[in-house]
């Protein structure tokens, strides 16, 4: 999302006007770069205690964020960012004290300023969250599985953190937190900390998260959930109905956790638990700490598609160790973590698997840098998102491209020395926020070591400075797509789709046949493949989202009512976005669109609704 900048500006600079002119401290001002109204680089907050009610009626929370900070500079105040959040009453040390809040800016919400003296440790904010709490999701009874309660799970990554506490909302910083969260009889409430296994009778939850973690990564959900163990420090919360497919789904995490230590060294953060979200989970996974967040749409029976569950316990080493310093170096958080994912899958799977995924990517990446185009500025690794949201920073770029830059550099040094350096860099960085240009320095100290010939070969800033794809990027060639390309070819001229080899095929295989086949499609054909293999009606995500796009662009009219039922069940915005998009394309298609949209809308989370609604204008 690109604000307006010209009416922002505006707001910019707001002085305090219950103070003194001259107070020039005391000045609130959205520093642009970093996403932020805090000085969080003058007065730290270091620890959060968090005492809060969840209430599902009025559909917000309610409570006391205490925070410990440490003013280095001898500041007279200490800002937070706050999103929609209605401000009750402020103590400094125990006393009153009076506030300001700034007006409202699109996307970065107020600036809080707080007096405080150079003696002062904490501060107490009551307040309580507002309807348009963009990282909160609230679910109806009827919108998750059991259908008996509702649930609630929030989203904070980019700078979504500040709609559900005052805080300083930057990655740069890093807090601990305590936590007790009151939720409604028979509902059990689960953090990205030390987490119950059990529901409380009392509906009240204690937490603590006592590793340092930037704010982005605070997590909490709500509803019917229940826990079961996989092994020691492994489990999944879900639904109850849920419960037993998930933890089937997910028996592999123990050997997954086995191969991360392998290559990043010891998992710092305790236990490595899964929880699978209801249906409008609006993202694939999110690396809360301690508990992933996962939509159940990796949920397909087969294990096909748990790779997601190792990209997001890979950051627990490349984003939740290693954190961006800003959303500029977005990069070093999804693109080591994107390359750490497939050496994990290598581990557990084989290579021709990982080489479909990299292959896969691969098309992901150059569909993006189509439609970006090869010399937007938004094609580097580093990116400038000064001025513009964070969450404008999240394409296959910093993904795919910035994983194929690491396989590069792996190739190119082999894989024994890539990975002491992965290690290395994973134990230099640890706890520290990081920007691109520490990355590339410890690169030049340790992996290139002066060897300037070996750096400009790999044309190390081509790659993180410069648009587009440098021409020494690596590729795989699966095996297993040269059989589904034939397969392919051969039902493009006469073979009838019964008589094609796919007995073996797994996601992967299936995608690459649907999307490498002719948009539009004959309806002959169209009917043919559905007749055999039953896309319309598939329950793989994945394999129902390419099929849909090949059926709107066929105009496969049958396929429609299922289009609009996964449309309005499913949140996840990597199906939504391309779905929309494709239909959009034509007036017939773009007056369905909405139509769906007005009845799926309900459904979705606030920033996909949002995206998707601007799409249709
Ligand atoms: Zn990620």
């Amino acid at each position: 999302m690109q604000i307006n900048w010209t009416i922002s500006c505006l707001a910019f600079l707001i002085f305090i006007s219950s103070c003194k002119p001259s107070d020039s401290e005391n000045v609130i001002e959205l520093n642009p770069k970093m996403h932020t109204f805090s000085n969080y680089d003058k007065v730290t907050t270091k620890h959060l205690d968090w005492d809060v009610n969840v209430d599902f009626k009025h559909k917000n929370i309610a409570g006391i964020a205490t925070w410990t900070f440490e003013n280095k500079s001898k500041s007279k105040y200490i800002i937070f960012d706050t999103y929609d959040l209605t401000i009750k009453k402020i103590k400094v040390n125990g006393k009153d004290v009076q506030y300001f809040q700034t007006p409202m800016i699109d996307d970065y919400g107020s600036g809080l300023s707080i007096p405080i003296t150079e003696k002062d440790t904490i501060v107490s904010i009551e307040y309580n969250t507002g309807q348009k709490a963009t990282a909160l999701q609230w679910l109806s009874a009827t919108q998750t599985a059991g259908k008996v309660l509702p649930y609630l799970f929030t989203q904070c990554e980019s700078i979504h953190a500040r709609s559900l506490l005052p805080c300083q909302d930057v990655p740069a910083n890093r807090i601990t937190y305590h936590a007790v969260v009151g939720v409604p009889n028979g509902m059990m409430a689960v953090m990205s900390a030390k987490n119950p296994t059990m529901k409380n009778p009392d509906g009240i939850y204690e937490f603590d998260m006592e590793i340092p973690v930037p704010t982005y990564l605070i997590a909490l959900a709500v509803g019917d959930i229940e826990y079961k163990a996989i092994d020691n420090r492994s489990g999944v919360y879900t639904e109850p109905s849920m419960l037993a497919k998930a933890t089937a789904e997910l028996s592999d995490i123990p050997a997954m956790m086995k191969a991360a230590e392998e290559l990043g060294g010891p998992y710092r953060w305790g236990n490595y638990d899964v929880l699978v979200a209801p249906p409008s989970f609006p993202i694939g996974g999110m690396e809360n700490p301690r508990l992933t967040f996962a939509t159940p749409t990796i949920i397909a029976g087969d294990k096909s598609l748990v790779s997601l569950i190792a990209h997001e316990m890979a950051h627990s080493w490349s984003g939740n160790l290693v954190t961006n310093a800003t959303w500029d170096d977005l990069w070093l958080n999804e693109g080591f973590t994107t390359y750490f994912e497939r050496r994990i899958m290598e581990k557990i799977t084989d290579k021709s698997y990982v080489d479909m995924q990299w292959e896969l990517g691969y098309q992901d990446m150059q569909s993006d840098l189509t439609t970006m185009g090869m010399d937007s500025a938004d094609t580097r690794l580093k990116v400038n998102l000064n001025k513009r949201h964070p969450g404008d920073g999240f394409s296959n770029i910093p993904y795919e491209k910035g994983a194929v830059f690491i396989r590069l550099l792996e190739e190119t040094i082999g894989r024994k020395q890539f990975d002491i350096w992965l290690n290395n860099y994973f134990n230099k960085f640890a706890f520290k926020p990081t920007t691109t240009e520490d990355c590339l320095k410890f690169m030049d100290e340790e992996l290139f070591k002066g060897d300037t010939a070996l750096k400009n070969n790999i044309q190390v800033n081509r790659w993180v400075y410069e648009p587009g794809l440098p021409d020494n990027c690596p590729r795989s060639n699966p095996t297993r797509f040269i059989e589904v390309d034939k397969n392919r070819t051969n039902f493009e001229q006469q073979t009838a789709a019964r008589n094609l080899i796919t007995k073996n095929w797994t996601t992967h295989e299936w995608l690459q046949f649907l999307r490498k086949l002719p948009h539009p499609l004959t309806a002959d054909k169209m009917k043919d493949l559905d007749e055999t293999f039953h896309f319309t009606v598939s329950t793989n995500s994945e394999i129902a989202d390419e099929w849909y796009k090949l059926c709107i662009a066929s105009n496969y009219e049958v396929a429609f009512p299922a289009m609009e039922q996964f449309l309005t069940n499913v949140g996840r915005k990597k199906f939504l976005e391309p779905l929309y998009g494709e239909m959009i394309k034509t007036e017939k298609g773009k007056s369905m669109a909405k139509a769906i949209f007005e009845k799926a809308k309900p459904n979705y989370h606030p920033q996909t609704a949002e995206k998707i609604e601007k799409m249709l204008k």
